[in-house]
């Protein structure tokens, strides 16, 4: 029987970092239709399920490797907006957040200091504020 699975799964996929978040995601959204009876999820929860399925038994390897790629970078994007939005609410107290004008960039500024001027570090772009 192993036997049978390790030649059935050879030059396949298997699975990885996007299918576990895949397969965590199918059970949470099938949880969700159990207690909320909202069909769509249920739905939602079986495609994710047969989405997962389908890149374990692929056998389009480059493709699915940069599908999970795809995913780290999501991933990280996402983990990283999270923490910037954690920081800001842990000093809201002493600092001010900007965004720069010009670069979009976010600046941080110390409260009370009432009209100053900010001059962008990425690209030097100055302006006023009150902080
Ligand atoms: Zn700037």
């Amino acid at each position: 029987m192993r036997e049978k699975f390790r030649r059935f799964m050879a030059g396949r996929y298997g699975t990885d970092a996007l299918n576990q978040f895949l397969s965590i995601l199918a059970v949470a959204l099938l949880l969700v239709s159990l207690i909320t009876r909202v069909g769509l999820f249920t739905w939602l929860g079986l495609a994710a399920l047969i989405y997962c399925y389908f890149r374990t038994f692929s056998r389009n390897i480059s493709r699915r490797t940069e599908e999970n790629y795809k995913f780290y970078t999501m991933q990280e994007r996402v983990s990283g907006k999270l923490k910037g939005v954690k920081r800001r609410w842990a000093d809201r107290k002493t600092y001010r957040y900007y965004r720069c004008p010009k670069c979009r960039q976010m600046l941080r500024v110390p409260r009370g200091r009432g009209r100053i001027e900010i001059s962008c570090p990425r690209c030097g772009t100055q302006f006023i504020r009150k902080s």
